[in-house]
């Protein structure tokens, strides 16, 4: 594997379709992905954020009227989190990009963390990914909470952090026009050595792979390299 490191999406891809993975990854096709809730969710990232450092977002609801386009989504999304009682609790981190070493391994995980709370009342940290558009359809295979909260975990001490790993959830926050629904994902020492040890299981499988198959009768609607999947 000539480049070690590893975000979500590259483990989310393996598992999804190796085929994919191949045009990604080891070819490093370039394609635009089709994500149609990008600037929307771009914005509303950046209000969130904005908001968390105490900095004034007005500016930026006047470009989002400009700029958005249909219905003032950005403006619902906005009214709908904008008084959320997690906004609220103590901010850790704010888009906390992270790059963490995979423990044994030459390998890093990186990413970024939309926001990190600590919950006084729970004793709780909160990882908060905000989202405009889906939620992962199979949650508890997604690769993104597995790896923000390994990485949360192992950075603790970095970010002069003390805590059990019981005391660290993640949260989905899906931030639709009228309200905001929370997912909400454990995690314990169990998680974090089960993750640990699947994360290395898969990049040794990926160093082993020299054959990557299209799914059989590929269903997916949306696919960057459908065009090119059946002549390679
Ligand atoms: S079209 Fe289907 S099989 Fe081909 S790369 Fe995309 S997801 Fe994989």
């Amino acid at each position: 594997m000539k480049n070690n490191l590893l975000n979500h999406d590259r483990f989310n891809t393996w598992q999804t379709c190796r085929k994919k993975y191949y045009f990604k990854y080891i070819k490093e096709l370039k394609y635009p992905e089709f994500h149609q809730d990008y600037e929307l969710g771009k914005s509303v990232h950046a209000l969130i954020d904005y908001h968390l450092r105490g900095l004034n977002i007005e500016h930026l609801l006047k470009n989002s009227d400009k700029e958005i386009v249909v219905d003032n989504e950005i403006y619902k999304r906005w009214n709908a989190i904008k008084n959320h009682p997690i906004l609220d609790k103590k901010v850790i981190k704010t888009e906390w990009g992270f790059n963490t070493n995979l423990k044994g391994t030459s390998h890093w995980l990186i990413g970024r963390i939309d926001a990190i709370f600590f919950d006084e009342e729970k004793g709780k940290y909160i990882i908060a990914d905000w989202k405009t558009g889906i939620i992962p359809k199979n949650i508890n295979i997604n690769f993104q909470h597995q790896i923000y909260l390994y990485a949360l975990y192992q950075s603790k001490k970095d970010l002069k952090l003390d805590f059990k790993p019981e005391n660290l959830v993640f949260q989905y926050f899906k931030i639709i026009p009228d309200a905001v629904e929370i997912t909400e994902i454990t995690f314990s020492e169990e998680k974090s050595l089960e993750y640990e040890e699947n994360f290395v299981k898969i990049i040794n499988k990926i160093e082993n792979t020299i054959q990557f198959p299209a799914q059989e009768n590929c269903q997916v609607k949306i696919c960057s390299y459908k065009s090119i999947c059946k002549n390679n």
